[in-house]
């Protein structure tokens, strides 16, 4: 399959705030794509199903990672980059009740995956002139809207297959909501082989679904990611039950979840800048400042140089090396 991605990057950020934003998107368009999710999520059920769960969080692009992966990106000193996705249960039956929320669990243990965070960053998708502030994969490089760990070890297997996962479903892909609001040809050709590591139902758990033994661990924590206001604590709690997950099993391993949380905890938090060797955590919080005190302004996505670069974000190659 073909695709044409540049100056896109739709499936790396939320830019639902963009529709209606430009004349040329009707709120017809806006109001068609704000219930819409990117990636077939497996845990949700079907798109337009009133039945469907609903995640906790407001990220229609998010990446969720295998428990592969969730290692890597821990023994890379990146936890930073990391957060949780609970889903809120079709009814009570099969839910934990936590916080006042019906989460959906597994044999009453809450559901969840880890993906990617996403910080607000200056970016210009879609050939516009002025940079919108717009949450954004913390590993877009704002000024080419490139991966910066495409081809690294890190790359995570759902973004590499995306958009062949939701073809194989027969979902909607980004490419196409891209050029439905905006225009231009994204989805150059829809034939695509059948991918791997979709890891549906009970294949999931363990793997990329992960389930919570302790529900009452989670208080707190679930409201606050109702609210989009995590922790790095929170992170960490979810971060190392996923760490310590055994595929096709609800097993946690204790070692490995002590061993997780402390890592997590010794590289992540506020006072991590002497400690991580990592750029992400530091660009994560520095994004979240800038966005803060810029109010309504906007500064150029070249800013990213002193967010990201200079602290050792690797750099991508730009469009014209590639054609
Ligand atoms: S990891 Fe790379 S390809 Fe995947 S969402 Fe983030 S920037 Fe996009």
């Amino acid at each position: 399959m073909e695709v044409n991605c540049e100056g896109c990057a739709g499936c790396c950020l939320d830019w639902r705030e963009l529709l209606g934003d430009d004349d040329s998107v009707t709120r017809d368009a806006a109001d068609e794509h704000e219930h819409e999710h990117r990636r077939h999520d497996p845990f949700a059920g079907s798109d337009g199903n009133d039945s469907s769960r609903d995640p906790l969080d407001d990220d229609p692009t998010f990446v969720a990672l295998t428990r592969d992966k969730v290692r890597a990106f821990l023994e890379a000193g990146m936890a930073d980059a990391l957060t949780p996705r609970f889903w809120y249960a079709r009814d009570d039956a099969e839910g934990v009740t936590i916080d006042s929320h019906t989460v959906a669990a597994v044999a009453d243990r809450p559901a969840f995956f880890i993906g990617l965070r996403k910080p607000p960053k200056p970016v210009a998708p879609f050939e516009r002139t002025a940079p919108a502030w717009l949450p954004t994969c913390v590993f877009l490089d704002p000024t080419t809207l490139q991966c910066r760990i495409h081809g690294d070890e890190l790359f995570p297997a759902e973004c590499g297959a995306y958009p062949e996962h939701n073809l194989a479903l027969a979902q909607e892909t980004e490419c196409k909501r891209v050029e439905s609001a905006f225009g231009g040809d994204r989805l150059l050709e829809t034939d695509h082989d059948e991918p791997d590591g979709l890891l549906l139902g009970s294949q999931a758990i363990g793997a990329k679904l992960f389930c919570h033994p302790r529900p009452v661990d989670l208080e707190g924590i679930v409201e606050r990611a109702t609210a989009g206001e995590l922790t790095c604590r929170d992170r960490a709690e979810t971060i190392a039950v996923a760490a310590a997950s055994s595929p096709g099993t609800l097993a946690i391993s204790d070692h490995h979840y002590e061993q997780a949380k402390a890592t997590i905890l010794e590289d992540s938090g506020p006072d991590s800048e002497s400690t991580a060797d990592s750029w992400v955590g530091p660009a994560i919080r520095d994004w979240y400042e800038r966005c803060r005190e810029a109010g309504e302004a906007v500064p150029s996505p070249a800013v990213a140089d002193a967010v990201e670069r200079e602290r050792g974000a690797p750099e991508t190659p730009g469009w014209d090396t590639l054609e």
